[in-house]
């Protein structure tokens, strides 16, 4: 079968991945799935992972199929297998986690001490055939399409994940602000619709990115590159500041902006990376604001958010590409030309 294979870390996209011909993967348990992939979702981490900025927090060995956005039919089941059969369609969770050990007991499906994720420390879905476990595949309704759900399988569960602890802390009329309005921002900002009574500030430093905030319900919205974003949280809170800010960009400038933006009390969640955080200690306990980082979901987390798409209340907009466009894929969000998100359809 094709698969899109990481030979060696490169900062240049357009030799970024290599279509190599592999063997179907096989079932060597009991309890795995394989998959037919109908669509794998392109997201900045592969970007990250290209360029080796992953390599000192998960173990890869490589050549590695990238790839963990990935939804499709399942072609094959381990003799076990009791939650889906052959042709049942399903978007999988990105990490096969083990089911025994404590975080997985806990339901922390991100903190399994025994668990492959696909795509970063194991074979992905850039590729005809995704072999995963029974534990990661979530069977979808009748009607959802898996090429353009695949998204979700990171993007989505990670913007669903912060859109979530942040609804926890916010009441009606409370202020939330969504920083970058882009493949995941646009998800969140719909979860946080979905879910809460919180009055929504949208900022972006691009104007159609606003008004796509605008169209998915954002209340007000800043163009951080021609106007404050301080004063405009400002000037919207009374000076009091947003109790929840979801930073989708998670650049120095955006987490640069905490102290000033968020409220007493509140937090600054993380969501995109690349940046660093270099605030005053003084800062934060002047404020008493936290810094709070955001890992992907849990399986349970993806399945609420399967039924909010279910029941219409989160849209995707995704670009398709073949698998042998990756690397243009690569580049353009490189050169952030993606709208919405891109999805790649294997042969
Ligand atoms: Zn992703
Ligand atoms: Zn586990």
């Amino acid at each position: 079968m094709q698969a899109a294979r990481l030979h060696e870390y490169t900062d240049d996209m357009s030799e970024a991945l290599r279509i190599d011909d592999v063997d179907r993967p096989e079932l060597e348990r009991s309890d795995q799935v394989l998959v037919e992939v109908e669509g794998a979702g392109w997201c900045q981490t592969d970007n990250h992972i290209i360029e080796g900025m992953w390599a000192d927090y998960a173990p890869q060995d490589l050549p590695m199929t990238l790839g963990h956005e990935n939804a499709g039919i399942v072609a094959e089941t381990g003799e076990e297998v009791t939650l889906v059969e052959e042709g049942d369609p399903v978007i999988c969770h990105p990490v096969q986690t083990c089911g025994i050990c404590r975080p997985c007991r806990l339901g922390e499906d991100m903190y399994c001490e025994n668990s492959a994720f696909n795509g970063l420390t194991t074979d992905g879905g850039f590729a005809e055939f995704l072999q995963t476990n029974e534990r990661a595949v979530i069977p979808l309704p009748d009607g959802i399409d898996p090429t353009e759900i695949a998204p979700h399988a990171d993007a989505g569960i990670t913007a669903y994940h912060a859109a979530k602890k942040a609804v926890d802390e916010l009441n009606p009329g409370d202020a939330c602000v969504v920083i970058g309005i882009g493949g995941l921002g646009h998800i969140g900002l719909q979860c946080l619709e979905a879910m809460s009574a919180a009055d929504i500030l949208a900022v972006d430093v691009k104007d159609e990115a606003l008004e796509l905030a605008e169209d998915l319900g954002a209340r007000h919205t800043v163009n951080s590159a021609e106007e404050d974003l301080a004063d405009a949280v400002a000037d919207l809170t009374d000076d009091e500041g947003a109790q929840q800010v979801l930073d989708f960009v998670g650049a120095d400038e955006t987490t640069g902006a905490a102290p000033d933006i968020v409220a007493a009390g509140g937090d600054h969640h993380i969501i995109g990376y690349g940046g660093h955080i270099h605030e005053p200690c003084q800062a934060l306990v002047d404020g008493e604001f936290s810094f709070k980082g955001t890992l992907v979901g849990q399986y349970a987390e993806l399945q609420e958010l399967v039924a909010l798409v279910d029941r219409g209340d989160v849209e995707l907009r995704t670009e398709r590409y073949d698998l042998a466009d990756i690397n243009a894929v690569a580049e353009r969000l490189e050169h952030n030309e993606i709208e919405g998100r891109a999805v790649v359809t294997p042969p």
